[in-house]
């Protein structure tokens, strides 16, 4: 019975799709379809309510804006047609849409109504292309590959095709799915499936089965080739409105986030929405960009319309421009807990500290529990590096190294998660320099 019911209302869905042009992404019937994995997410949100709970979540939101997380990204282009096999210029456009997006730099945040500019929420996430592949060869993080299958649309039990993750069915082997989040591009949409893109969230990490759909191979996200960049050619022919977002939305979905309706539509029961406090509660998908409606109605003061401008929404991409405060931290807390090695840190110098800016040592790279220094053009200088954890006690005490190459180390202490202050002080001048460092684990 369930799945007669799921069956219809995918129908429906695409056919709202088809004659409305209203983003569609698998999300939902791909949830509402995995037992395990839907309690799996539902477990998974609690736990950052908990932690938001516990940790008074904006002022850690604020705190964390000082590191910038670093995804490496490789996209697989997909093409039966050559105009499936869109040109460069779409990725490197699509690339600075999510950019944009997620560090809300994009210029449309103006549009962003004052009702919602306070909940307004931005990541120091810097997506960048792939320059090596995984044997460590340089790479331009795009692969291009023929393929036989005219469309990617398949669905079988629900679950939505995945057979463009796999060399050996008409699509590309994902790259370690652990450090480089992989994008597929291909042809998913038909009138029937009104299928512009999906995601894998991020869930079964640890414990997933590798038999089911979200495996370790196929985590990532898959969009509809028209959708990808600013200027993709074939956007005007088919009449696409994304704009890029379509990618922004299925990222969401893979940093765990629910649509702003949550997985249910046509009810406002709290219980069933996305779990957030400051994306107003939304009977259904919203399409076009009318500001007007506002789904679920309380008769009380403050009652918010619904966020049509909010990447989670299915509206066209021209009126979506934000994320929320709570949407960005819960992305976070998921890439942190359950993504712990796709991103590296880039953290940025104290502000605070403007003495001496002779000695310029960086953090590097810092995957997983791994601390990295390096510093230019001081080969022949030692340096004493001392860290500190976040009490005050220290956990290495005037090391002596010289930067001549980035500088590792590894130290049980750092597998406590938390921030830990690395002093480097240049034994020739004596200048010292104070930086952050964050572990990877938890904040
Ligand atoms: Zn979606």
């Amino acid at each position: 019975m369930a799945k007669i019911i799921f069956s219809l209302s995918f129908l429906l869905m695409g056919l709202v799709h088809f004659s409305y042009g209203q983003q569609k992404c698998g999300f939902d019937d791909f949830v509402n379809n995995n037992p395990v994995l839907k309690s799996d997410l539902i477990k998974h949100t609690e736990e950052f309510k908990a932690y938001q709970k516990q940790n008074n979540l904006r002022r850690l939101y604020t705190y964390n804006y000082d590191t910038t997380y670093v995804i490496k990204v490789v996209f697989h282009v997909l093409y039966n047609t050559p105009q499936q096999n869109i040109p460069d210029s779409c990725i490197m456009t699509q690339m600075d849409v999510l950019n944009e997006d997620f560090n809300r730099t994009n210029p449309d945040t103006i549009n962003t109504r004052d009702i919602f500019k306070p909940v307004a929420g931005k990541l120091k996430f810097k997506f960048v292309l792939a320059g090596k592949d995984p044997n460590g060869n340089p790479h331009s993080g795009i692969v291009r590959k023929t393929t036989s299958i005219s469309v990617f649309s398949q669905t079988s039990g629900g679950d939505y095709d995945s057979r463009m993750k796999f060399n050996t069915q008409g699509g590309s082997d994902a790259w370690n799915t652990d450090e480089y989040l992989n994008i597929w591009v291909c042809n998913m949409f038909t009138p029937q499936s009104g299928l512009l893109g999906y995601a894998t969230p991020p869930t079964g990490a640890v414990n997933w089965p590798s038999n089911v759909q979200f495996s370790k191979a196929q985590q990532g996200a898959s969009v509809h080739y028209y959708t990808v960049g600013r200027y993709n050619p074939n956007a005007t022919a088919n009449g696409s409105n994304s704009l890029g977002r379509t990618c922004t939305h299925e990222l969401g979905h893979y940093f765990g986030l629910f649509h702003t309706w949550g997985l249910r539509s046509n009810t406002c029961n709290v219980a069933t929405d996305d779990f957030l406090e400051d994306t107003p509660n939304t009977s259904s998908p919203n399409s076009g960009c009318n500001s007007n409606r506002n789904s679920c109605q309380w008769n009380e003061p403050g009652d918010l319309p619904d966020m049509v401008e909010n990447y989670m929404d299915y509206t066209r991409g021209s009126c979506q421009n934000t994320f929320t405060e709570d949407q960005a931290a819960m992305m976070l807390f998921n890439m942190k807990t359950y993504r712990p090695t796709l991103y590296e840190l880039e953290l940025e110098q104290d502000s605070t500290f403007v003495g001496n800016i002779a000695i310029k040592p960086v953090l590097l790279s810092n995957p997983g529990n791994r601390l990295i220094i390096g510093a230019d053009n001081y080969s022949n200088t030692i340096f004493s590096v001392s860290i500190f954890n976040n009490i005050g006690q220290t956990i290495i005490k005037d090391k002596d190294i010289v930067l001549d190459k980035p500088f590792e180390f590894i130290a049980s202490s750092f597998y406590n998660y938390g921030h830990y202050i690395v002093r480097v002080t240049n034994q020739t001048t004596g200048e010292e320099e104070i930086l952050k460092w964050s572990n990877a684990s938890l904040f």
